[in-house]
């Protein structure tokens, strides 16, 4: 599937921005590799999603400090995004339009949310705003972007994730990742 951003959008859209956060960048607490390689290409489309009507909504981690997710905790990842901290504030060069709507997640005493869905009330939000399409990218395409994709195809929105605005941990994870979207309906551009 190919959209292009500047004709195909319109207000059944949702461009979903997943967690271009510091932390996740390079430099960051928990870097992507190539992480911000992700953000030019999210501008245009955040522009493009504006002009067409479309909705822009922007997740991120947004932990307590002393998150059960933390090896510190006996969780599977060094300390990051932690609320009000510098490596939580969205990368600096990415640019949400006025209207972006923030999608608050990892807040959470008692487990992890990887996706934007979980348990944030995002899907009724899209609901309520005729939103059909999904359309998202960011960070990490084998964490964070995985599972929000598979929620969304789940509770029946179309979806498709921006190849080129995601980055993966590993190349391995890519890969599986991928695949399991592919199976799960997920749509690529
Ligand atoms: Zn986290």
């Amino acid at each position: 599937m190919t959209i292009d951003p500047s004709r195909d959008l319109g207000s059944a859209d949702a461009l979903l921005i997943v967690d271009v956060q510091n932390d996740f960048c390079p430099g960051g607490a928990l870097p992507v590799p190539g992480g911000d390689r992700v953000i030019s290409i999210l501008n245009e489309w955040a522009d493009a999603a504006q002009r067409a009507g479309a909705r822009v909504y922007a997740s991120r981690d947004w932990h307590p400090g002393d998150h059960l997710s933390f090896q510190s905790e006996g969780g599977p990842w060094p300390p990051h995004c932690v609320q009000d901290t510098a490596g939580a504030a969205f990368h600096p060069e990415l640019r949400l339009p006025e209207s972006t709507v923030v999608v608050s997640k990892g807040t959470r005493f008692d487990q992890d949310q990887y996706s934007a869905f979980d348990e944030t009330g995002f899907a009724h939000e899209l609901s309520r705003k005729g939103v059909r399409r999904v359309i998202l990218g960011g960070l990490a395409e084998d964490v964070c972007v995985r599972a929000s994709a598979l929620d969304a195809v789940k509770l029946g929105f179309e979806t498709v994730l921006i190849r080129a605005a995601t980055r993966a941990i590993t190349d391995d994870g890519r890969e599986q990742t991928e695949r399991e979207l592919a199976e799960a309906g997920v749509a690529f551009t």
